[in-house]
């Protein structure tokens, strides 16, 4: 069997790229291997969204290139193979981002299997007739990534995705059913739905149906995630922009179908900024949508992420953006310094110092971290519903998360138990104690698993 490596950069847009390739590879054949030295090639999987990204990934093909030789590139980079040619001559051979056949055909071409091409083909006898099992996942069996659409048909000014990735180009409701019923049946107990643009899912599909099951589904976010939600698994939805049919989804949260989570990249809050950046809205707006969500379904959790040191971001900017975050009390904030991107529209505008951006972002941090920290403590002496993500290190402890918390970018709660509790469990905490970003607790009784009844406080 010939020996492939494998390192997979980026985000769970590219991570999900990276499950079609290891998946596609180990069906033909190659057998997936952990270290540079037992391969005999390695496909690197890169990010190429900001500076330091495309930085991470050129380092990530030199030492693949050092520890190993033989090297394909694929992934957002893989866009612009002129930056990875003048850096690394001696790359086998690259492809773009979800050419999942332009993968498979260097790898084909470097790598020829000298046996019977048909034989590996043949799932293992111990395989066969499990649901998924030639599916090769990156997360822990008991949660998924979803991807519905690739694409972006948005301009931000700060984005070169939709160069690197194309227009939307969303998958039939059957299609992305039809995985998620595979997933759930093979023991994930939470989907991830994600796309650039998960709320515009579909729109470039004219929302068409397609057959599932028994009936026709539209592809059109809203019911796309009540079926979802009929499937038995937490659904949790990342990358949605406010539209208005957004409010269709915040009842399916209050009722427990939908877990009560948002993740809105709102990028800032001052509208002059957001024009700038080609977003729409601003504090105003923004905080009408959300009191308007949080009326409906109260325990909802927000996440977002911001960007300060845009181009042409003024004190006052600044300050909209400070009063926006106190007066919205978001549960999860990531912020980010404004980064320059190859082929951005605002690398044109006057830039501000990096010195500037360091100290807004240190006030923005500090901001959120006191807002957060009160959050938290809020949740003190309540009982929650969790999903164990690991053990901890005390004997006993695990690390699992509320439906307030996705995986990777959020907060976990780390909690005593009594030790039976395994990994992929649903537990009910108490909630002890807290701190900026995790809460802390004792786990009161494993959930069994029957969803309906899995979603938000467990008291
Ligand atoms: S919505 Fe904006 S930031 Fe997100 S991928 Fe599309 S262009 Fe980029």
């Amino acid at each position: 069997m010939r020996r492939v490596g494998f390192v997979s950069l980026g985000c769970p847009k590219a991570l999900v790229d990276s499950e079609r390739i290891l998946t596609q590879l180990r069906a033909e054949g190659y057998e997936l291997v952990q270290d540079y030295q037992a391969a005999e090639l390695v496909v690197v999987n890169t990010c190429g969204f900001i500076t330091p990204a495309v930085e991470e990934s050129l380092e990530a093909i030199g030492e693949a290139l050092r520890e190993n030789g033989n090297v394909v590139v694929t992934g957002c980079l893989g866009e612009r193979p002129e930056t990875i040619r003048e850096r690394h001559p001696k790359v086998a051979a690259i492809t773009g981002q979800a050419d999942l056949e332009g993968v498979m055909q260097a790898v084909r071409a470097l790598l020829p299997h000298d046996e019977e091409p048909f034989t590996g083909l043949l799932p293992l006898a111990s395989e066969r007739g499990r649901p998924d099992a030639r599916a090769v996942r990156l997360t822990p069996r008991h949660y998924a990534y979803l991807k519905v659409a690739e694409g972006c048909d948005h301009r931000c000014s700060f984005c070169v995705i939709p160069q690197l990735r194309g227009p939307q180009v969303s998958r039939d409701a059957s299609d992305v059913l039809h995985e998620a019923t595979r997933l759930v049946a093979s023991g994930t107990k939470e989907l991830i739905v994600i796309a650039q643009d998960t709320s515009a899912y579909g729109r470039d599909l004219r929302h068409r149906v397609s057959r599932y099951g028994d009936r026709d589904v539209e592809a059109h976010l809203v019911p796309l995630v009540r079926e979802l939600a009929s499937l038995g698994a937490w659904v949790r939805l990342h990358y949605v922009y406010p539209y208005p049919h957004v409010r269709e989804l915040i009842p399916l949260m209050a009722d427990g179908a939908l877990l009560p989570y948002l993740d809105v990249p709102l990028q800032h809050a001052s509208p002059r900024l957001l024009r700038a950046m080609r977003r729409p809205g601003g504090s105003e707006s923004h905080l009408r949508t959300i009191e308007a969500w949080r009326r409906v379904c109260p325990e909802l959790a927000i996440r977002s992420s911001f960007i300060v040191g845009f181009p042409g971001e003024t004190e006052e900017d600044v300050v909209e953006l400070l009063e926006f975050l106190t007066a919205a009390r978001l549960d999860r904030v990531g912020v980010f310094t404004y980064s320059e991107v190859p082929g951005a529209a605002a690398n044109d505008l006057p830039q501000v110092p990096e010195e500037l951006k360091r100290e807004r972002l240190d006030r923005v941090m500090a901001l959120q971290q006191k807002l957060s920290a009160e959050r938290l403590a809020s949740k003190v002496g309540s009982s929650v519903a969790a999903i164990v993500d690991d053990y901890d290190e005390l004997p006993g402890a695990v690390v699992a998360r509320t439906t307030a918390d996705a995986p990777g970018v959020d907060g976990v709660l780390r909690c005593q138990t009594d030790g039976t509790v395994k990994i992929g469990d649903l537990i009910e905490a108490r909630v002890t104690g807290s701190d900026e970003y995790d809460l802390f607790g004792t786990c009161t009784r494993t959930l069994p698993w029957r969803p309906a009844l899995a979603f938000g406080s467990a008291s």
